[in-house]
């Protein structure tokens, strides 16, 4: 396997992790990592499905503490695995989503930009 950190192309194995992943040794930069290294798993106690659940259930509306509850998993675990996900999708949309072709703009979202709310509203007409 390539080197995650270093790109070097021959790494060893290097035991297991205590999740069970495969780790890695790099004999180039001396470092270990996983093979789920770079992925919203790295370093979380927490399975695929889980992480599934936890993303269907707030895409569907349900609140963070709602989710915790629901998937057992810890408030601050639901608040990171939200997070990191959201990050991700980010860096995606910033690679892919470029030179679109349009002819008009929904500017929907403009009133959170200017912080909209009801003390800084006035009255138009
Ligand atoms: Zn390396």
């Amino acid at each position: 396997m390539e080197c995650r950190l270093c790109g070097h192309p021959r790494t060893h194995k290097h035991g297991k992790a205590p999740n069970g992943s495969q780790r890695y040794f790099c004999p180039h930069c001396q470092q270990t990592f996983n093979e789920r290294f770079d992925t919203m798993y790295y370093h979380r106690q927490v399975t695929a499905d889980q992480i599934r659940q936890v993303l269907q259930a707030h895409s569907e509306g349900s609140s963070l503490r709602g989710v915790s509850r629901t998937s057992g998993l810890a408030y601050n675990t639901v608040v990171s695995i939200v997070r990191t996900a959201s990050q991700q999708a980010q860096l995606v949309h910033n690679a892919e989503v470029r030179a679109v072709q349009t002819e008009e703009v929904s500017a929907d979202e403009l009133w959170s930009f200017v912080q909209k709310n009801k003390s800084n509203v006035f009255p138009v007409n």
